[in-house]
């Protein structure tokens, strides 16, 4: 895959995640035991072992091929009893093949979740699998199905809300096209199942066209890509039935309203609206076909296989309607949609002799004009000059091409971004219904995972910052939860180490010398430019350990989730996101409601210039909060609200890069276990007492392996003899009061002797 956002291979940045976690030096190669070899590919494949002599063995794999192979390049296989089991800290030897293996055995199976520890996996299984619908959720509200399920993770959250009186949240993260989407809609659909009634579940369900409508795209990697993270925050009355909701949302994509790349496409929302509107709507817009906007041309692709978008556009009215936006504010919107895409094909001509230039009027002018409701000589103006104010005098400077159409540009996509947050408030007006809550809440998290392209730019930059953040958050999270579970059972345990982030966290937010403070203060400097801005980073940053500067406008970052390479190249445009004073000017003197409604919203966002510094230097007219700023706040309020309450999380797996079902590339699926924590969840996980039986149970499964006769027969007496008679040592266990809690392999142990017997 040669295209600039192929994902990169990942190193991980800790040497210590190598393919085998457990201490394979222990392991020591038997005949007639399985083991994982790695072929040269990088799979890995299961072999037999037949012989072993000194340092070497002789294995042989299904398709009967048999090679001589260095024992240590081998790695223990679990036995088969624990093939496919339904958690991965239960298997007894623990390295990447076995995990792989494991998940693989399941998903060729239709069972595409799984448990590592306390985490929900769901691999993506590119087909209708039939695990959904009203007999599975009954059965899990009933708890007469116990194999891992998103309506499990649901249905845990309802019940230790309710029991515990705590919120809780639910946290679904994974790359691009893996299922985080897919997945929120399952919680939802489950927790209005099981605790809808009032009907107002039924509009929560809804805001999904509308959200998806606006705010998703066909990517190169995913047809239906969600441009924008999301909290959804689902509240709940006194007796426990969902009373209404909130939805939060951070960073939508606006550069993709103005450009994007062959093959992919802009926002949903145009496609329905150009295929879907009803002729008077049509004709009230003066809207054509989506192959005459310049806009939606330069992808050179329109249709999504496989799905209608004048259909979509009927769903996504059905929705609006049911959470009440007005057939008249309707309306409004879709005017704002057109003016967007009539934007687009405006163009200029040089009016003087400094290559000057003017919007020529034409019907793209016109009607953006007549959409917006405002004069077409103002609009002229706005979209060819600039004001400025240099030691208190305003002064209007007037644009070249390029210039006047990046304040084209910047029109639209501003536009485009206040109507999609205009959206979400009046979605969020419909449902807070004022009914009386209990203040608990189940919040449902779907947010871009961590990426790592071959360009990253100041995208990339947030949404790892944002993931380091999250990574943190999981981190305390899950330590806590592990501890509690051995007090509960009595349970002596020393604290384990978790991988700890902080480090790179607070390379982004020290002050003032960190990426963050270093990248807002260079971008108020009019002079500076995005190579000022990565020498500063060098200079202050360079002796920081998960830092390193490169050559030319990049620097590189040590995430925890591997290294990243930023291009700085726009950062600093991207992060200023500019809208000229004389645009808000314009959309506040219009006569329509919506820019009306944006300028306003537009200006309040707006910092108070700090000692007017940003004028005074003359390089920007308009005050706002940088983009980073924003988020960087977007972001601490989140990290505030997931704090109050108990997560569940889930990591969503893309098992190949095809859209395809039924293949499971094993590197591919590797690099996102290493990459959202799962391996090392496992791996912590496990460096407690990762096994646990129940006396009963373990006494069931060995007590036939007991040589001499006990005399109580209480499952606890039973496999207290047991543990003495295999001679398991008193480190490697505990007896808790309702289980036993073993180290990593014990359990192998006797699994192999059960087998020999
Ligand atoms: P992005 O970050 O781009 O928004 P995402 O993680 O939200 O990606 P989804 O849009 O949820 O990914 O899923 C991508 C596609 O995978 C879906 O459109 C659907 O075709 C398929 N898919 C995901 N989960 C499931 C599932 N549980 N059952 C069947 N198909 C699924
Ligand atoms: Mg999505």
């Amino acid at each position: 895959d040669d295209s600039p956002y192929a994902r990169k291979d990942i190193k991980s940045s800790v040497s210590r995640r190598d393919s085998g976690w457990d201490d394979t030096s222990v392991y020591n190669a038997k005949k007639k035991n399985y083991a994982w070899f790695q072929a040269p590919d990088g799979n890995w494949e299961l072999a037999k072992i037949i012989s072993v002599s000194g340092n070497e063995s002789l294995i042989a794999f299904s398709e009967a091929k048999v090679t001589k192979v260095q024992s240590d390049c081998l790695l223990p296989a679990n036995p088969e009893i624990l093939d496919g089991i339904d958690d991965l800290i239960q298997l007894s030897y623990l390295s990447e093949p076995s995990v792989l293996y494991n998940l693989q055995y399941r998903y060729e199976r239709d069972m595409i979740y799984s448990k590592a520890g306390p985490v929900l996996v769901a691999i993506n299984p590119f087909k209708t699998i039939p695990l959904y619908g009203d007999d599975y959720i009954e059965a899990y509200k009933r708890k007469e199905i116990d194999s891992p399920h998103v309506y499990a993770i649901a249905d845990t959250a309802i019940r230790e809300m309710v029991r515990d009186e705590v919120s809780q949240s639910i946290v679904i993260s994974g790359e691009s096209g893996a299922g985080k989407t897919e997945t929120a809609k399952i919680a939802m659909q489950y927790l209005a199942a099981v605790r809808g009634g009032s009907g107002i579940e039924y509009e929560i369900l809804k805001t999904n066209p509308i959200l998806e409508g606006f705010g998703n795209a066909k990517t190169s990697r995913n047809d239906n890509s969600s441009r924008f993270g999301k909290l959804i925050e689902i509240h709940f009355s006194e007796i426990g039935r969902i009373s209404g909701a909130s939805i939060q949302t951070f960073l939508l994509e606006k550069s993709r309203v103005v450009q994007c790349t062959e093959g992919e496409r802009s926002y949903h929302s145009f496609y329905q609206l150009c295929a879907g509107a009803p002729p008077s709507l049509r004709e009230k817009l003066n809207l054509k076909s989506v192959h005459e906007y310049k806009y939606l041309q330069q992808s050179n692709c329109y249709k999504i296989p496989g799905v209608n978008d004048a259909e979509e556009f009927r769903i996504v009215v059905e929705a609006l309607d049911i959470v009440h936006v007005s057939k008249e504010d309707q309306e409004n919107v879709f005017a704002m949609l057109a003016a967007v895409l009539w934007l687009g094909n405006i163009t200029f001509s040089v009016v003087d002799n400094n290559n000057h230039v003017q919007p020529v009027i034409d019907e793209a002018l016109l009607t953006v004009a007549k959409l917006l409701g405002c004069e077409a000589e103002k609009l002229q103006i706005a979209l060819s000059t600039q004001k400025m104010t240099v030691m208190d005098e305003t002064i209007i400077k007037r644009l070249n091409l390029p210039q006047a159409m990046d304040s084209r540009d910047a029109l639209a996509k501003s536009i485009y971004s206040c109507l999609f947050d205009w959206l979400v408030e009046q979605i969020n007006k419909s449902l807070s219904a004022g009914k009386r809550q209990s203040g608990k809440s189940i919040s449902i998290l779907d947010i871009y995972g961590f990426e790592s392209f071959d360009v990253n730019s100041l995208e990339q930059f947030c949404i790892n910052y944002a993931n380091e953040r999250l990574q943190q958050h999981f981190n305390h999270h899950l330590f806590k939860l592990e501890q509690e579970e051995y007090i509960q059972d009595g349970i002596d345990w020393a604290k384990v180490d978790f991988e700890d982030n902080q480090a790179c966290l607070s390379l982004f937010e020290k002050k003032p010398l960190g990426l963050l403070s270093l990248l807002d203060e260079e971008t108020t400097f009019p002079n500076a430019t995005d190579m000022s801005f990565a020498n500063k980073l060098k200079q202050h940053l360079k002796s920081n350990p998960c830092f390193r500067g490169e050559r030319g406008k990049a620097f590189t970052v040590y995430h925890y989730a591997g290294e990243v390479t930023y291009d700085t190249t726009g950062f600093l445009e991207k992060n200023r996101d500019l809208l000229h004073l004389v645009a808000i000017q314009l959309l506040s003197s219009c006569t329509c409601k919506l820019p009306q409604i944006f300028a306003s919203n537009m200006l309040s966002l707006s910092e108070k210039p700090a000692a007017g510094s940003l004028n005074k230097s003359g390089g920007a007219d308009s005050q706002k909060l940088s983009v980073m700023l924003k988020f960087k706040g977007q972001l601490f309020r989140l990290m505030q609200r997931l704090g109050n309450t108990r997560s569940h999380f889930i990591r969503c797996i893309k098992p190949n890069n095809s859209h395809a079902s039924g293949i499971y590339n094993q590197q591919l699926v590797l690099q996102q276990l290493k990459c959202c924590g799962v391996l090392e969840v496992v791996r912590i996980s496990r460096s407690g007492f990762p096994t646990r039986m129940a006396h009963q149970k373990f006494a069931r499964r060995y007590g036939f392996l007991l040589l001499d006769h006990v005399a109580s027969q209480d499952p606890l007496s039973v496999s207290v003899a047991i543990l003495q008679q295999f001679d398991i040592l008193p480190e490697m266990y505990q007896v808790g009061y309702t289980k036993l809690f073993f180290r990593t392999g014990q359990i192998g142990k006797l699994e192999d002797t059960r087998n020999r017997t």
